[in-house]
């Protein structure tokens, strides 16, 4: 993601702010992060060598309760990055009335060419880096891009280390006989197809009727994929990865492309023609979810774009000029800090479970999911219905009202 993300994040905000009248004073404190934290550390390599890294937290606001968001280890991580993504988060928990702010952490590492043995050593560091800053009800991480349930595992356990008692509320993302939530691997998936239910409820649209293309064959798009078909019945015509897409007029098996990336790579030549990525997008279907990567929907495609609905399960697939033209088009963006808050939802349930002890059925963890995600679409839509804006800007004047009033109630404007 390009530094510029952190900019975006702004003007998505200016933009929102200006629709909804809001206090300069309250959006002057939401243009910025309110703490951010810049660590080195070292770690003993395999080979004897001791490196240094540079990790980061950012806490972005914590006016309706502790931050969460995820750590992504990349070779590529910054700081002004870090920052976009903790405002998204702060934005993603208030538009789903989770209890928290947001916050993101990442380390600049290559972990693709690193041992599980340094990965822990790495992950362990981190935590004696961050400890003092982290905790069940001051920031809670969560894994993101290339960490593990496993990696969660060691900082989880590093964490209680250090303060001398078992924490598992500290971390969610854990694996289940850690503490971990059922139900968390296609949470994504599930909460977004929870909301395009809702949507299609509203536009009296028949689901089961619905072509799909799906970008991204990772666990949104393929969990997406499976289930539009199980919960709905509609038909998915094309799928993708990095190396190109398929497209299959009969319909895609999401389970057997699934094991036939597994076997060899790539869902390309799973079934029917090879497609590119960009002319998936601007297939001729019903549905269209991006499941990929930030920023593939831009000003260069938009007007190509032929689905009556986007259902972003990525995170930033769309940017603002493709968000107007879309918006002048007629075709409704279900915006990705909405439609993909399924996945820090759950672990809102794991971090609930942590600190009751108590553990919950899958059945319970989906009529949870179901209800909170249901709710937040119901407020989202509301706010569409009553101004007149593109429905990105919607969500963001939902979540805004929501850390805006906390802030006000705890005095801070
Ligand atoms: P993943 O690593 O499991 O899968 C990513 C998929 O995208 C892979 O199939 C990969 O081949 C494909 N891909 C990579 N480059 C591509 C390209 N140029 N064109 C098309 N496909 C490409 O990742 P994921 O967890 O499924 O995340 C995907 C998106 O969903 C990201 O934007 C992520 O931030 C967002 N998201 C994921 C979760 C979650 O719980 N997994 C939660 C919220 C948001």
């Amino acid at each position: 993601m390009p530094d510029i993300a952190f900019e975006v994040a702004q003007q998505q905000l200016d933009k929102a702010a200006k629709v909804m009248n809001l206090d300069p004073a309250a959006h002057k404190i939401l243009r910025q992060p309110m703490r951010v934290l810049k660590v080195r550390f070292p770690v003993v390599m395999d080979n004897g060598k001791t490196e240094l890294f540079t990790g980061f937290r950012c806490q972005y606001n914590d006016a309706r309760g502790p931050t969460k968001g995820g750590i992504r280890w990349h070779p590529d991580e910054t700081i002004e990055t870090v920052k976009a993504l903790a405002a998204w988060m702060t934005w993603k928990c208030a538009v789903l009335d989770l209890p928290y702010g947001g916050g993101k952490g990442g380390i600049i590492c290559d972990p693709k060419n690193m041992s599980d043995g340094e990965k822990e050593r790495m992950a362990r560091a981190y935590i004696r880096a961050i400890g003092r800053f982290i905790g069940p009800e001051r920031d809670i991480p969560a894994p993101d891009v290339y960490t593990t349930p496993q990696i969660m595992n060691w900082m989880m356990d590093e964490y209680s280390i250090i303060v001398g008692y078992n924490s598992p509320g500290v971390i969610t993302g854990k694996l289940i006989e850690m503490g971990g939530s059922l139900g968390r691997t296609d949470a994504t998936a599930r909460g977004g197809m929870y909301i395009l239910r809702e949507w299609a409820k509203k536009n009296k649209v028949n689901l089961s009727k619905c072509t799909v293309a799906v970008q991204g064959y990772g666990n949104a798009g393929y969990y997406g994929a499976k289930l539009i078909k199980e919960l709905f019945g509609a038909k998915v015509v094309a799928i993708s990865d990095s190396r190109g897409g398929i497209y299959c007029d009969k319909g895609i098996d999401a389970d057997k492309a699934n094991e036939y990336k597994a076997k060899t790579g790539s869902v390309v030549g799973f079934c029917g023609k090879k497609i590119t990525n960009e002319q998936l997008l601007e297939l001729d279907v019903d549905v269209l979810i991006p499941a990929a990567l930030e920023n593939v929907i831009t000003k260069k495609n938009a007007a190509k774009v032929k689905a009556k609905v986007i259902l972003e399960l990525a995170n930033g697939p769309t940017n603002p000029e493709a968000d107007e033209i879309l918006h002048k088009k007629g075709i409704f963006v279900l915006p990705d800090f909405l439609a993909n808050a399924g996945g820090v939802t759950v672990s809102y349930f794991e971090w609930v479970q942590n600190i009751n002890g108590y553990y919950w059925s899958l059945e319970e963890v989906h009529e949870k999911l179901d209800k909170k995600m249901t709710k937040a679409f119901n407020d989202f839509w509301a706010k569409c219905q009553e101004l007149d804006v593109d429905p990105r800007t919607a969500a963001y004047v939902v979540a805004v009202e929501k850390v805006a009033i906390a802030m006000k109630y705890r005095g801070w404007y």
